[in-house]
């Protein structure tokens, strides 16, 4: 029996680290053992979002379903996992499922199955109710991976609002850790125009136009556009261009159009675009015709379609390949102005461990010595070290029984661990591209940059 405490705990973990799936399969068990049912079905379906195939998780989510008397719905998500794929605890789900639903001929083989290879699980009650035992060999399966998608679908949660969701960020610059600069250029394009407007009047200078971030996966383009957003106090809207256009082709334009008229409605309001270059990228796939009309039409509601009709809208796109972005894009009044989020300096990732690490009990901690050991780490890797020591933590202060706080050497175990590439990978990429193509010196701010990755580190 897990105690209230160990509960509370372990949610506590999950809280500061919501991407750490370990931490969410154990901590949905947990719930499940606790007959926690609602709260367990809401953390299998968090941890499924993290690792959808995977078939644990998918035989826990059963059982929580199966206890609340959902036979119908285990069936809809799970019968079609073929039987030799299944671990023995989810045919065994699946057997009660069938069974339940009235229908004990297939419900024989998933149970012997299940008693077969984990003798743990015979239950001779339930084999009673079952009758005689039927022939165990199945039909084979469909592909796995196109039954975990179609189970996917069939215990999707209530249909996902529309992309076009407003929040209000509660995060500001203060929680951006370093990058200084940025924030900066970012004050001065973006937000000051907005709360200043008559002094850039002045300057015959008016706000409009977008700004596009630019730089290595992980480095904090989202967490900026929304910590701006929260400078101002405005909405924040964040869209995946590819959302967008995966929607339904052919109605992309009409999505686009939504969007933007919700930010005006919602104004002062920043709206995001994550991978802006989606659009370039499609044009091998998509009809060449098409894809022009998209830009077209993005770039018509970026222009505004009567004069005022954007004021208050600050666009921002984020982009890992800017050099594949659409020209189109980056003339005046649209993105024209470029800014690139580098990867965190030694004082960033300090800062950016102890932003994380704000509600992890700590003992003596030295930032700065692990910021020392993780050169060319990104923002998320810090993240994912984070995690890990955490996890590890706690797992050794559930085993002593008390609390135990993390020090300077948990994390730098944890860093010890991890190989971190994407930075790296990144600057080599964009080499290329600066040293070919940098005729308009777009990409500048990147040449003291790619100079020295060779395992220099900063
Ligand atoms: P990107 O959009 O560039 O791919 P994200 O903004 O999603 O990167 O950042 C990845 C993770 O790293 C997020 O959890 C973010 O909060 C964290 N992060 C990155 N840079 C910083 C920073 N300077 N300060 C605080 N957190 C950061």
């Amino acid at each position: 029996m897990t105690d209230r405490g160990a509960l509370d705990a372990l949610r506590q973990a999950v809280r500061v680290s919501p991407d750490n799936l370990p931490l969410r399969r154990h901590l949905a068990q947990q719930l499940l053992d606790a007959d926690l049912l609602v709260d367990a079905e809401a953390e299998f379906r968090a941890a499924l979002k993290l690792a959808e195939n995977d078939l644990d998780l998918w035989t826990g989510f059963g059982e929580v379903l199966l206890r609340q008397g959902r036979s119908g719905m285990v069936l809809a998500a799970l019968e079609a996992v073929p039987m030799e794929a299944a671990p023995p605890r989810l045919n065994l789900v699946i057997a009660r499922a069938l069974a339940a639903e009235g229908n004990a001929e297939a419900a024989r083989p998933r149970y012997w199955d299940a008693a077969g290879r984990d003798p743990a699980l015979a239950d001779p009650g339930f084999e009673e109710r079952l009758g005689h035992s039927g022939d165990a060999a199945a039909a084979p399966g469909p592909a796995l991976a196109r039954v975990l998608a179609d189970a996917q679908a069939a215990v999707a949660a209530p249909p996902e609002p529309a992309p076009a969701e407003t929040e209000k960020p509660a995060v500001t610059f203060a929680d951006v850790a370093g990058m200084e600069q940025v924030k900066q250029a970012l004050r001065m394009k973006l937000l000051l125009p907005v709360q200043q407007p008559e002094m850039f009047a002045a300057y015959g200078k008016r706000a409009g136009g977008g700004v596009m971030l630019y730089g290595p996966p992980g480095c904090g383009k989202t967490h900026l556009a929304r910590a701006a957003a929260g400078e101002l106090g405005a909405h924040f809207m964040s869209i995946g261009l590819s959302d967008i256009l995966d929607m339904y082709i052919g109605q992309s334009e009409r999505n686009l159009h939504e969007t933007f008229e919700t930010a005006r409605r919602n104004s002062p309001c920043v709206l995001f675009f994550d991978e802006v270059d989606a659009l370039a990228a499609r044009r091998s796939d998509m009809n060449q015709a098409h894809s022009r009309q998209i830009v077209n039409q993005f770039l018509a509601e970026m222009d505004g379609v009567d004069a005022g009709a954007n004021d208050g809208v600050l666009v921002l796109a984020a982009t890992n390949a800017p050099w594949y972005v659409d020209i189109a894009f980056r003339r005046p009044g649209r993105f024209d102005q470029l800014v690139f989020v580098p990867p965190p300096d030694a004082a960033a990732r300090a800062a950016i461990l102890a932003l994380m690490c704000r509600r992890v009990p700590l003992a003596e901690m030295d930032f700065g010595a692990v910021a020392g050991a993780t050169d060319w780490f990104a923002g998320a890797d810090l993240k994912g070290a984070v995690d890990r020591a955490v996890e590890a933590k706690l797992q050794e202060a559930m085993r002593a029984g008390r609390p135990l706080p993390l020090s300077t050497h948990d994390l730098m175990a944890a860093v010890r661990t991890m190989r971190p590439t994407a930075v790296t990978e990144w600057m080599n990429t964009a080499r290329n591209y600066v040293m070919h193509s940098n005729e308009s010196g777009a990409w500048d701010d990147l040449l003291p940059w790619i100079g020295g990755t060779g395992g220099r580190g900063r």
